[in-house]
């Protein structure tokens, strides 16, 4: 596991809902990944990959002198210039909720769909009835984390 800023957690550490934060800080709410609505990718430079190198999606892949920094470069020119096709980077920045992801696009007229349809109500009563892990922490804590990790993007409809 790794904090806020891709360092090692030592997660032995961590209260339940420190736990539970740390874990969405990288990784989806299960019900809540944007990736499940057929909507949103995570791209990457082929081309730009050494052999054998295994994508590990890091900040050091796509920033400032990162193997696949010229793609993203070119893609904020494309999304800056209108010419982005309706997609748009939901993590483009830190905004306290899920990391930076430079690599990952939404498709915004679908996505707005997804979005407006997932509400805290609905994502309430899935949780309840998953199996869940620390689903207790989850609930207890799910109007901050809808706030925080689910609705937070870049076109932030709260
Ligand atoms: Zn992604």
């Amino acid at each position: 596991m790794l904090d806020s800023r891709a360092a090692p957690l030592d997660i032995e550490q961590l209260t339940e809902r420190e736990l539970v934060y740390a874990i969405l800080r990288w990784s989806a709410l299960p019900g809540a990944s944007r990736h499940h609505w057929g909507t949103d990718i995570d791209v990457y430079d082929e081309n730009a990959r050494p052999s054998g190198y295994e994508i590990e999606l890091t900040p050091e892949e796509v920033d400032a002198g990162g193997m696949f920094a010229p793609l993203h470069e070119w893609l904020d020119q494309r999304l800056a210039a209108g010419a982005g096709h309706g997609f748009f980077r939901p993590y483009d920045q830190d905004r306290q909720g899920v990391a930076p992801e430079r690599w990952h696009l939404s498709h915004t007229p679908v996505a707005a769909t997804c979005e407006e349809g997932l509400t805290i109500d609905i994502l309430r009563a899935s949780l309840s009835s998953s199996d869940l892990k620390l689903k207790g922490t989850v609930l207890d804590h799910l109007e901050d984390i809808y706030r925080r990790f689910v609705i937070n993007t870049n076109r932030n409809l709260s």
